[in-house]
């Protein structure tokens, strides 16, 4: 099992998470920033389980991510 993590705080809202991996995270209308869908919230974290099939997709969002606010561990 591997973990998603968003440091959302920091997000800039570029929408390159969502556009790479859509059913993970949605871009919100509120604040413009990412959500993470289903994550579960730790102060100023979001943490998402996932399976190892979505590892590989999520360690490329995680590179992309301009301001790197998302990590998997
Ligand atoms: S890729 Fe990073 S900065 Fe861009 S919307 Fe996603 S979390 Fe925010």
């Amino acid at each position: 099992m591997a973990k998603i993590i968003h440091y959302r705080q920091r997000c800039i809202g570029c929408g390159i998470c969502y556009e790479l991996q859509p059913e993970f995270w949605r871009m919100s209308k509120k604040d413009g920033k990412a959500t993470l869908l289903k994550s579960i919230r730790k102060k100023e974290i979001y943490i998402l389980e996932i399976d190892r099939q979505h590892k590989e997709t999520s360690d490329l969002v995680a590179e992309a991510c301009p301001v790197n606010v998302i990590k998997v561990v």
